[in-house]
């Protein structure tokens, strides 16, 4: 089924300048880009795009109590309070410098992204994945230096996150309803 997902290049990847290999691979599967800009996130877009969400905070914290118990690190905090200060540090760094805000549409394109991205944290993240190629920050590096993790790249997580998500970033006048090339090949009814 064909989906759309948002995508953000942060400030980690576009002061990289690994702005036109990152798109690259999601043209490259067959992904077809139908908007994408280059915006200052204000203090407003941050908070609405990194919601003050009971479960997505939990869920932030959670996978990093796990990543720190692996590691045999004791935790101090509970997973909401990991939750809301990783928040606080993805508002400051996402409206830190521009990023670049693409809606990206396709067969399963939510999960495929997630997939091309890789995980959250660069060190596990599987090599030829995005974070995994171009990524060795950590959950404990990123802790230590009180930012968050330098990963390239935000990716809605579900379809209905998506759905959320492109709302804040784009005007529907923003997004175009247009064909690849080869979208004959792979959509054809029989
Ligand atoms: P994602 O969907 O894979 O991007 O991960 P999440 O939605 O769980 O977290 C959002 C972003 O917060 C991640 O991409 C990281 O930049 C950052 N982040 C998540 N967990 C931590 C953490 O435990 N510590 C720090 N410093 N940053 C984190
Ligand atoms: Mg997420």
């Amino acid at each position: 089924m064909k989906e759309k997902s948002l995508v953000l290049i942060k400030p980690d990847g576009v002061q990289r300048a690994l702005v036109g290999e990152i798109i690259g691979r999601f043209e490259r599967c067959g992904l077809k880009i139908i908007g994408l800009k280059v915006v200052k996130a204000t203090q407003e877009i941050a908070g609405e795009h990194y919601a003050n969400d009971e479960k997505w905070l939990l869920s932030v914290g959670e996978k990093a109590i796990e990543a720190a118990k692996k590691r045999g690190d004791e935790v101090t905090e509970t997973a909401m309070e990991i939750g809301q200060r990783v928040r606080n540090q993805l508002m400051e760094y996402i409206a830190m410098s521009p990023v670049i805000a693409i809606c990206i549409e396709g067969h399963n394109a939510v999960a495929k992204i997630r997939k091309l991205v890789g995980g959250t944290n660069p060190q596990d993240a599987e090599p030829g994945t995005i974070r995994g190629d171009y990524s060795i920050d950590s959950f404990k590096m990123a802790d230590q230096s009180g930012r968050p993790i330098q990963n390239l790249i935000h990716a809605s997580g579900e379809v209905a996150e998506a759905e959320r998500e492109i709302k804040i970033w784009f005007k529907d006048e923003e997004l175009f309803d247009w064909e690849r090339a080869d979208e004959a090949l792979i959509y054809r009814t029989v």
